[in-house]
């Protein structure tokens, strides 16, 4: 039989001292130790603070898995920040803008909340320069959203997929560079 502790845990680092609740300082010497009781993991901090850590040792120890010392470290602002933009509210925020120069975007926007099943296409219309309108409603809002549908080609999709990823925040996967790429210069 496994021994239950083989199971995956993840436990971060608490940012206040179990002793004495004060919150830990950047780069204040944290002592950590998880325990394992009733089932359980528990990871308990304790700051530079504690005098008498070897009693809290010594009291833990029956049930300690480990005991390290760690350096704690302020969460950087990036790890405490929300992304401010999502899909839909980079969407709502263009069409509201009314920029022509906005057209593929919103476009490539409303196809990607397709795809999560938040729009769902109700209709498509053919307009006379050959661009459609494409009426998604919102699945949970059930607001109709009207999109010009620009018939981008391949490499201009991939062009405004990769301007749509910057404006969210994320990384660019790296393509193979083309032939043109290398001649280019
Ligand atoms: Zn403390």
């Amino acid at each position: 039989m496994r021994d239950q502790r083989e199971q995956w845990s993840v436990s971060k680092c608490a940012v206040r001292c179990s002793q004495c609740d004060k919150p830990f300082e950047d780069r204040e010497t944290v002592t950590s130790i998880l325990t394992f009781v009733d089932g359980n993991f528990e990871r308990i901090d304790y700051g530079s603070c504690t005098k008498d850590l070897n009693n809290i040792l010594e009291s833990n120890a029956p049930h300690a898995v480990s005991i390290w010392k760690t350096t704690f470290y302020t969460p950087s602002v990036e790890e405490k920040s929300i992304p401010k933009e999502n899909v839909e509210s980079l969407l709502r925020e263009r069409m509201r803008a009314e920029r022509p120069e906005d057209r593929d975007i919103i476009f490539i926007l409303a196809v990607m909340l397709e795809r999560k099943r938040l729009l769902i296409e109700r209709g498509v219309q053919l307009l006379a320069d050959g661009f459609k309108i494409r009426v998604y409603e919102h699945r949970k809002t059930q607001e109709s959203f009207t999109v010009t549908d620009p018939g981008l080609r391949l490499d201009e999709l991939e062009q405004v997929q990769d301007e749509v990823t910057i404006l969210l925040g994320g990384q660019l996967r790296s393509r193979p560079a083309t032939e043109t790429d290398v001649s280019g210069g």
